[in-house]
């Protein structure tokens, strides 16, 4: 074997043994240490053993541990053993996942799981996608194809002739929205403020009956799954108006949309409604735990997601057999749909099921474990999100601070309707009860601490 893989393999492996037991977030220290990298850049180079281990002194003690069972900020989720293998597989194959030309395998592997998604997430069959790099790639494909049927309703070609002088479209979004649909609809020309922001209610889910009036030039952007409650907008109200005035819904789905899979049924009909959308965006890095980055973008009207993303060049020789590149926003990528299948096809539809109704599960025994002890839960945990307030703002932020120092767990704080809470998001394969317990009791003693103080 070679002995450069063979040590990659072997500090890979040590890294992610020791994960559990080493603080969360890296020390000062690992942090301060991370400016020898800031060398001259060599004149003869330096060997790639030398090279790795520097990368492995230097670069893995200033790691976060969220490939770690500890790790609850931001929804981020770690990466399952057979996606990281695959993905060290397919590194060394190197394809070129824009053309079938540049990787056989690779564009077979994203016809299978796209296939596998849609059948997993009962979408419309006919539905077809792309595998992009996170929900904001997907968020922007998915809007791209509604811009595109919407206007070429109209006999206007926008991929042809741009926006100027183009019928106006409306967007509707919740007041909710995540930054990221917003940063699709700057890219796309259609602008962050110009939106049409729906009232919401007090987890966050878009009211219904606040809907405004839809047209066929319309996009309504609706969002399952909150990144702060967790929360879902009511699906089948907006689709069912918005079918009937001819309108495009476009789903953020970025990590709520796998709670389709969960086996607890009353769970899972959150996301009932969803699939009369007509677009749907997901990430796979975060709760189908695959390693950065990757996402996934699914359409009901194949035409309009091809004419949105498609592009020709003389020297593209095209087989006749899908082009990965005419689905994506990207010409040249990895073969993205490795990580993918390798989650899928390592989990089963059983393993996935019970990964994301685990997480659900860990993150009710958070909110009991700290409404029992005396503090707030601001949401209704329903998914993987807890939002925990621990009195007033400051001392939130103090609870907050303290527990990413002390290391035994790390979560993220966030602003919601105007007051600050702990956002705990229960995303990885690897957490379990004990991890849970352990990190419940740190959150307890710590916040014990910082009041009593
Ligand atoms: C994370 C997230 C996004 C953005 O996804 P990226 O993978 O970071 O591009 C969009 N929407 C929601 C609801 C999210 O949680």
């Amino acid at each position: 074997m070679d002995p450069l893989l063979e040590d990659a393999a072997r500090r890979a492996d040590r890294y992610l043994a020791r994960l559990g037991d080493r603080p969360v977030a890296p020390d000062d220290g690992a942090v301060a240490a991370l400016e020898s990298l800031r060398e001259p850049l060599s004149k003869e180079g330096h060997s790639a053993a030398d090279t790795l281990e520097l990368l492995d002194r230097i670069g893995s003690p200033a790691t976060i541990a969220c490939a770690g069972p500890r790790y609850f900020g931001f929804v981020t989720g770690g990466a399952l053993p057979a996606t990281v293998a695959g993905n060290w597989l397919a590194t060394a194959w190197d394809q070129n996942a824009g053309m079938r030309l540049g990787t056989q395998v690779g564009s077979v592997l994203e016809e299978v799981v796209l296939d596998w998604c849609v059948d997993l997430l009962g979408l419309p069959s006919g539905t077809t996608g792309g595998l992009v790099s996170g929900a904001t790639m997907a968020n922007l494909s998915g809007i791209a194809a509604a811009r595109h049927h919407l206007l070429a309703r109209t006999g206007w070609d926008v991929q042809e002739q741009g926006l100027f002088g183009a019928p106006e479209l409306r967007v509707v979004v919740g007041d909710e929205v995540h930054a990221s649909v917003l940063k699709a609809l700057a890219l796309l020309g259609l602008g962050r403020a110009r939106v049409e922001r729906v009232p919401v209610d007090a987890q966050g889910a878009m009211r219904a009956d606040a809907l405004p009036a839809l047209d066929e030039r319309t996009i309504v952007c609706v969002q399952a799954g909150n990144v702060n409650t967790g929360a879902f907008d009511p699906a089948t109200e907006v689709v069912a108006k918005a079918r009937e005035a001819g309108a495009w819904v476009h789903t953020d789905g970025a990590f709520g949309l796998w709670v389709a899979v969960s086996p607890n049924r009353e769970r899972a009909a959150q996301w009932q409604g969803y699939e009369g959308a007509d677009s749907w965006a997901t990430d796979a890095h975060k709760w189908l735990n695959v390693p950065y980055d990757s996402g996934l973008v699914f359409c009901r009207h194949p035409d309009a997601l091809r004419a949105a993303m498609t592009s020709t060049a003389s020297y593209l020789l095209e087989t006749g057999d899908r082009e990965p590149s005419h689905w994506t926003p990207e010409m040249s990528r990895r073969a993205r749909g490795v990580e993918v299948w390798a989650a899928l096809r390592s989990l089963g539809r059983v393993g996935l099921g019970d990964m994301v109704e685990r997480c659900c599960r860990h993150a009710s025994r958070f909110a009991d474990g700290l409404r029992e002890a005396g503090y707030e839960v601001r949401n209704d945990v329903r998914l993987n999100q807890v939002l925990v307030s621990f009195g007033d703002d400051a001392a939130t932020d103090r609870v907050l601070d303290a527990v990413q120092r002390d290391g035994t767990c790390w979560a993220g704080g966030s602003t919601w309707r105007g007051r600050r809470s702990m956002r705990i998001s229960v995303s990885s394969w690897a957490t379990g009860d004990s991890d849970v317990e352990k990190s419940l009791a740190a959150i307890l003693r710590i916040a014990a601490g910082v009041r009593g103080s």
